[in-house]
């Protein structure tokens, strides 16, 4: 029986779902859309199977098909990054951190990673997350001037307090990431590196940002942001920590991988390795320098001044508006970003200075530049008219037209 007739009313919220999808502009940095193969990789009968274990040592019988299709994922996905050993069973981004922590930290040791409110993610340190709970977290951040991580002072903190691990990577961050520096203070400090790619991954595997496969003991990412796959995670490694890393995701962290999502995966990783993907990072950064520009001519303060990557950190208050006001106002609009701190905040995370604005999902559905400066210009008007109402509706009718020309895959 179809989901419409079992169950009409999660069909109708689906549905209902699906028309947001189209008609407004999604910008949430976080966010993408995946292929319909890999919706329907994703939808499809192996999440009927249990396969606790690995490839060729399961648990459970019955594995043949869902061992073929996760030694796929992983050979895959080593290629696309040059990876020595790949866990691609995390079911999330935050297990497959928790995973790397746990292959080789003690409940107490120290790491040195980025702070949420520049930047950095939960899953670093924040004091209600495990990671902060667990761990003694040492915090370095960006310049107040140019918003650039600061290399000096997480050198100088690394040799004060001597962590046991240095972590890489950010949820809020607009430049490129230079992971050979990370890798040198490790190195002097004798700390182990862990770079967590979660947003720019696809950045990554399209060949537009640095790799830190080569130069990190462990590289973790989500499979759903700039990768464009479904709503996972993965870690990566050298072969030293192989064992260490596959005994800690399971039995560690997790029973029974998701055989449907893993299948997915390989679908990603598959389609990550075409030439075609290369052109896809290409064009979001390119989009995403577009749009910068776009709005820092209407008078957007930029954190930064600009980007390197798939988003922009805006503070509004520069335009008189807060986070909250401004995420409201465009959603009004069909336009979805998220309210987020800047760096050197002065406000709350419930309401700060900043909006995040990210490109990768508008890119999927192939908007371009000329498209970027369109879209820039109504994120304008609807922030420069945030309370009225009549002006925000325009908008949103002029959006919906527009949005329609611009297919989302897998819905007709
Ligand atoms: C999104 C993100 C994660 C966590 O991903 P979930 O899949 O939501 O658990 C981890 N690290 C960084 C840097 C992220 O941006």
């Amino acid at each position: 029986m179809s989901l419409r007739d079992a169950d009409p009313s999660v069909w109708d919220m689906i549905q209902r779902e699906e028309t947001r999808q189209v008609e407004g502009l999604e910008l949430i940095a976080s966010e993408n859309y995946t292929s319909a193969a890999i919706q329907e990789a994703a939808g499809t009968v192996l999440t009927n199977k249990y396969a606790e274990g690995y490839p060729g040592r399961r648990y459970y019988g019955g594995c043949e098909f869902v061992d073929e299709v996760e030694t796929l994922a992983r050979d895959r996905v080593r290629e696309l990054f040059g990876a020595e050993h790949a866990n691609v069973q995390p079911h999330a981004g935050s297990q497959a951190n928790m995973a790397a922590y746990m292959s080789v930290l003690k409940p107490g040791d120290t790491i040195l990673a980025m702070d949420l409110a520049q930047g950095g993610h939960l899953t670093h340190g924040m004091h209600l997350n495990f990671s902060g709970q667990l761990y003694n977290v040492v915090h370095y951040g960006v310049r107040e001037d140019d918003h650039r991580i600061d290399f000096d002072q997480v050198a100088s903190l690394a040799k004060e307090h001597k962590p046991n691990m240095i972590v890489a990577g950010a949820s809020a961050y607009p430049r490129e990431i230079d992971h050979s520096k990370f890798a040198d203070i490790a190195r002097e400090t004798g700390a182990k590196l862990m770079v967590d790619m979660a947003h720019y991954s696809g950045l990554v595997a399209g060949k537009v940002h640095n790799n830190p496969v080569p130069v990190a003991d462990f590289v973790t990412t989500t499979t759903h942001k700039t990768l464009r796959g479904p709503r996972s995670g993965m870690v990566l490694c050298k072969e030293e920590y192989a064992k260490d890393v596959d005994r800690t995701v399971f039995p560690g962290l997790q029973g029974g991988p998701l055989m449907h999502i893993i299948a997915a995966k390989a679908v990603c990783f598959g389609e990550a390795l075409q030439p075609s993907f290369q052109e896809y990072a290409k064009q979001v950064v390119s989009n995403a320098k577009t749009l910068a520009e776009t709005l820092a001519a209407g008078g957007l303060r930029l954190m930064s001044g600009g980007t390197d990557n798939h988003l922009i950190l805006t503070d509004v208050t520069s335009i008189d508006l807060t986070g909250k006001i401004a995420e409201k106002a465009l959603d009004q609009a069909g336009i979805t970003v998220n309210k987020n701190m800047i760096p050197y905040d002065q406000r709350k995370p419930l309401d700060p200075s900043g909006i995040r604005i990210g490109t990768a999902a508008l890119t999927t559905r192939g908007m371009k530049e000329d498209e970027m400066q369109q879209v820039g210009q109504w994120i304008l008007r609807v922030m420069k008219s945030a309370d009225n109402d009549a002006e925000i509706e325009k908008v949103r009718g002029e959006i919906q037209e527009f949005a329609r020309n611009f297919p989302v895959p897998g819905i007709k």
